[in-house]
């Protein structure tokens, strides 16, 4: 798969599974089950392609571990040392995408193009999308000026704060919300839209403890006629923070909120954030919870674990 030149940069595929490496029915397939080099053979048009593979894991993504995410960092991180490397496809399930997108944006921060990649179909359906989003995800990881942690899916990039899976089902299943795509991928070529992400980076000395070690962090959910118990099981299991997802702009159910200021009371960070998709909690809403801002519950609470391990909760 090697040939490099500059005008065929080298980018690094890293397989981590999901339904882009999965096999059988539309539901019913099993994801995770080819490796990095039979995707990329099933796409012609990479062949000429300056590659290289390596498979990281091979999870279905809903069982995506803060083990697996440490490993991938490192091998991320190594890879992008290499002058030669252009840039780095990430192929993963579509089901917490947005949480690997987010985690390496947040401990990496790239200057290079860091691409994640998936598919709602599996290879073996009529209407795969694999092989496209990869052939997309390596000619954006290729092209020259696009930086930072991006993921591609049906021709369009996101930025890692914004991406999200907002539909469990259909083709078109990603978006970025209110802020939109960051590029557009059409016919082999990169529109940009927005900047490319970036940031400042915790640095891989984040991550150097055992991941069974990382401060748990708990996500709640504000509905009618929740109470505090799960507050203060999270509290009795050794939680270090708690997020709550918050109805609107990220308002909380009162006996919700009592239970939470005695989470506060024994100093664990609470942070609101809202069960609406696509769209930030503005200003900072009664209370005195800290506002998760722009990040969707499940990125706020990598955000303050990842506070928490660097210890700026
Ligand atoms: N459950 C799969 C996964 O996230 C779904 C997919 O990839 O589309 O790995």
């Amino acid at each position: 798969m090697q040939n490099k030149s500059k005008a065929n940069p080298l980018v690094v595929i890293l397989g981590t599974g999901g339904t882009i490496a999965g096999a059988g029915d539309d539901v019913g397939y099993v994801a995770g089950q080819v490796g990095v080099p039979q995707l990329v053979a099933a796409v012609p048009a990479l062949k000429p392609r300056a590659l290289e593979a390596e498979q990281i894991a091979q999870v279905d993504s809903k069982d995506m571990s803060h083990a697996i995410w440490q490993v991938l960092a490192r091998r991320v991180a190594h890879h992008l040392a290499r002058p030669e490397v252009a840039g780095i496809v990430i192929t993963h399930g579509t089901d917490t995408l947005e949480e690997t997108a987010y985690f390496l944006h947040r401990v990496l921060a790239p200057a290079k193009p860091v691409v994640l990649t998936a598919a709602m179909r599996p290879v073996t359906s009529l209407q795969s999308d694999g092989p496209q989003n990869l052939l997309d995800a390596v000619t954006l990881a290729a092209w020259a000026g696009a930086r930072g942690v991006l993921s591609v899916l049906n021709g369009r990039v996101h930025g890692p704060v914004e991406v999200r899976k907002a539909l469990p089902f259909a083709l078109d299943a990603f978006s970025s919300g209110e802020a939109g795509p960051v590029a557009l991928i059409q016919e082999g070529q990169v529109r940009g839209l927005r900047p490319w992400p970036a940031g400042d980076a915790l640095g891989l000395e984040a991550l150097a403890t055992d991941p069974a070690a990382w401060p748990r962090v708990g996500i709640l959910v504000s509905h009618a006629g929740v109470d505090g118990v799960v507050v203060d099981a999270l509290v009795a299991a050794g939680a270090r923070g708690l997020v709550v997802e918050g109805t609107g702009n990220g308002t909380v159910h009162a006996a919700l909120l009592e239970a939470l200021a005695r989470a506060q009371a024994v100093g664990l960070p609470v942070w609101r954030s809202t069960r609406c998709t696509g769209a930030a909690v503005v200003g900072a809403p009664e209370g005195a919870l800290t506002s998760a801002g722009d990040l969707s519950p499940a990125k706020a609470r990598i955000e303050l674990m990842l506070r928490l391990l660097t210890s700026a909760a």
